[in-house]
């Protein structure tokens, strides 16, 4: 429990609408993307990085937990306040600072909406691509704390490609900045690349200068529809191995292409085992043409029985809609869903679909397959009823043997969505006992009080 005198304070510093304690309010604040739910003592809205920086010497002073939150679409449940404490919530610093259009830059507070950003800077011509699919719901800065990724990424990079620097709020409120416009800098550790992916647990981003390119000219968009999910798999690896990069290469598996059907009518193929999206861009019209040929040809040789190329804008905004909506059309399906978010080298993912598949039939529960197939990057979504208790400890078993099937091909438990409290357990397997105690080293040097997101990605 947060003290009535400590709740005054942050009112004094956020004004009386900077501070929420209300049981309704502090409900609100309690869940991220997952099904994980613990309410905080307190929520603080700050506008500005010195009342962020006033927040933590108060939260330090009395050893206050911080979770630091964007909008809550985290998949790790990383921003789920499990020791109550100060829920920190960055949506109103959501201001572009500037837009260099000279220096390809943007300087942003932590909490505008990735959405947003891209289509400020795509007026002018340039181009921020890390887009994950969340990129309506989720900010800058979330992005930047789970270095998160997209369909976009097989080309362009994740989040932390873009990050030339940040401004920070270390767990005792002094203010670092890192980085610069300087494209070349090897001036000391990387400290910006350190709270990269650090998923809040060693300060609170509060601004970040993102580097921009110029927007790619030229787009082409394909679907192809494979009976066979091996194939469909292999042609992923045939693509990127005839020398094409395409934008994006992203696999829906038949659960996913049924619960798209079900949910929005779009008249997906129901007869067919998986669909890849394959998007080709640049700034050649021919070569971004000549790409999306290959593609199809590569496609049809290795067992698409068709592939069709969007004649229109309005033909890949639909084709987009559909891979977008994957997600939210699960819960058509069952009433939960856990998603998982490995990587396998690209030689290896028909081995992983294939294994995945073998869990899911061995413990009866369906487990959808998609994602980023392009870099490897796959979700597989257990499908379930959590009020079960035979469904939910079957779940706790796949989890384990997905991660098994991730590490034994030469992969990593996640690619995108970060380790949250989810995948915590999992981490000595993953990285070994010596990645973890230098791990913790750095947790305790920034924060030696240990209250920046407690209990978050560490075991
Ligand atoms: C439908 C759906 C689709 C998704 N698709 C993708 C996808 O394609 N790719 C992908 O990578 N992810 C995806 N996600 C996951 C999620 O959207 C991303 O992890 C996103 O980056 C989280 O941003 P957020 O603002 O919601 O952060 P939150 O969920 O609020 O927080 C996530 C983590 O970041 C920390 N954090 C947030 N803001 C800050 C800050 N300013 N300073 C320090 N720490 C901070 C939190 O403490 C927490 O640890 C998806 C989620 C959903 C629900």
């Amino acid at each position: 429990m947060i003290s009535s005198n400590v709740i005054g304070e942050l009112r004094e510093i956020l004004g009386r609408d900077g501070v929420l304690d209300s049981p309704e309010d502090l409900a609100v604040y309690a869940y991220d993307g997952t099904f994980a739910e613990h309410r905080p003592d307190v929520v603080v809205l700050p506008t500005t990085t010195e009342q962020v920086a006033r927040v933590l010497e108060i939260a330090s002073r009395e050893r206050i937990p911080v979770v630091p939150r964007g909008m809550a679409t985290g998949l790790a449940a990383a921003s789920v306040p499990f020791d109550g404490g100060i829920a920190l919530t960055l949506t109103r610093m959501n201001r572009v600072l500037e837009i260099d259009e000279e220096n390809r830059t943007a300087w942003v507070e932590a909490g505008v909406v990735t959405a947003h950003l891209q289509a400020e800077v795509e007026k002018r011509g340039l181009f921020y691509p890390p887009d994950p699919s969340s990129n309506r719901q989720s900010t800058i800065g979330g992005n930047i704390a789970c270095n998160a990724g997209g369909p976009r990424c097989l080309k362009y990079g994740v989040t932390g490609d873009y990050v030339l620097g940040l401004t920070v709020v270390l767990a005792d409120g002094r203010v670092l900045k890192t980085g610069g416009k300087a494209i070349k800098n090897v001036v000391g550790y990387d400290l910006t690349s350190l709270f990269i992916g650090s998923e809040g647990t060693l300060g609170v981003i509060t601004e970040a200068l993102l580097k921009l390119v110029a927007k790619p000219q030229f787009v082409r968009t394909a679907r192809a529809e494979f009976p066979s999910l091996d194939d469909a798999s292999r042609t992923v690896n045939a693509i990127l191995s005839a020398g094409i990069v395409p934008a994006t290469l992203e696999l829906m598996d038949e659960t996913a292409i049924a619960c798209i059907e079900d949910a929005m009518g779009l008249g997906l193929p129901l007869d067919v085992e998986a669909i890849l999206i394959i998007e080709t861009d640049g700034s050649d019209e021919d070569a971004v043409v000549r790409e999306i040929e290959s593609v199809a040809r590569i496609c049809r040789e290795n067992g698409a029985r068709a592939v069709e190329v969007a004649r229109s804008e309005e033909e890949r905004a639909e084709l987009w809609r559909a891979r977008r909506s994957v997600s939210p059309s699960l819960a058509r399906k069952a009433p939960n869903k856990l998603g998982e978010d490995i990587t396998v080298p690209l030689s290896a993912i028909p081995e992983a679909v294939r294994r995945i598949k073998a869990i899911s039939a061995q413990y009866g529960l369906p487990i959808v397959v998609f994602g980023h197939a392009g870099d490897g990057n796959l979700h597989p979504n257990i499908l379930f009823d959590r009020r079960d208790p035979d469904q939910w400890s079957k779940v706790e078993s796949m989890v384990g043997e997905i991660f098994d099937v991730a590490l034994e091909l030469g992969g990593t438990l996640s690619g995108e969505h970060g380790v949250g409290t989810l995948k915590r357990p999992y981490m000595e397997k993953a990285l070994g006992s010596l990645s973890l105690e230098v791990q913790r080293r750095i947790k305790q040097a920034l924060d030696p009080l240990n209250i920046m997101n407690p209990g978050k990605v560490l075991p």
